[in-house]
């Protein structure tokens, strides 16, 4: 069954400029910016522009060109905040909920970065 895509979802809407942002980074297909609400010191989220509605999505019907900017994104994110060991820092959990199981809340496919201190166990249960 194919993927549909909610064009009013939150992250469609800072796409737009209809809901305000602060990006941290920006390239041809992705913008990276910081979670409303931080679990970590260091929580970045970065989104594909394009209306993907979860990762299962995103690598089914997104170009190579997308998902090879989204994933140079995702790195060039964790460089320039320092979290990247290959670059000084001290590592960083990405996390993307796909789908019903995983309760992911925003349906437009999105990656999160923790860091900026130990992030803990993967998961609580
Ligand atoms: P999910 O559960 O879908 O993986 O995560 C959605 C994330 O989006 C949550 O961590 C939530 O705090 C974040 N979020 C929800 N609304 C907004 C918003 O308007 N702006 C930003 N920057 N983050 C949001």
């Amino acid at each position: 069954m194919p993927y549909d895509y909610d064009d009013q979802n939150i992250f469609a809407k800072i796409l737009r400029g209809e809901i305000p942002s602060a990006p941290v980074f920006e390239s041809e297909h992705a913008i990276a910016f910081p979670d409303i609400s931080p679990q970590k010191k260091c929580h970045i989220l970065v989104i594909p522009k394009g209306p993907y509605r979860c990762f299962d999505h995103f690598v089914q019907a997104a170009s190579d060109a997308e998902q090879l900017d989204f994933f140079r994104t995702v790195g060039a994110v964790a460089k320039q905040l320092g979290l990247s060991e290959a670059h000084g820092g001290n590592g960083y959990r990405l996390i993307t909920n796909s789908g019903r199981d995983s309760l992911q809340d925003v349906p437009h496919f999105h990656v999160h970065l923790l860091g900026g201190e130990p992030v803990g166990p993967l998961t609580t249960s």
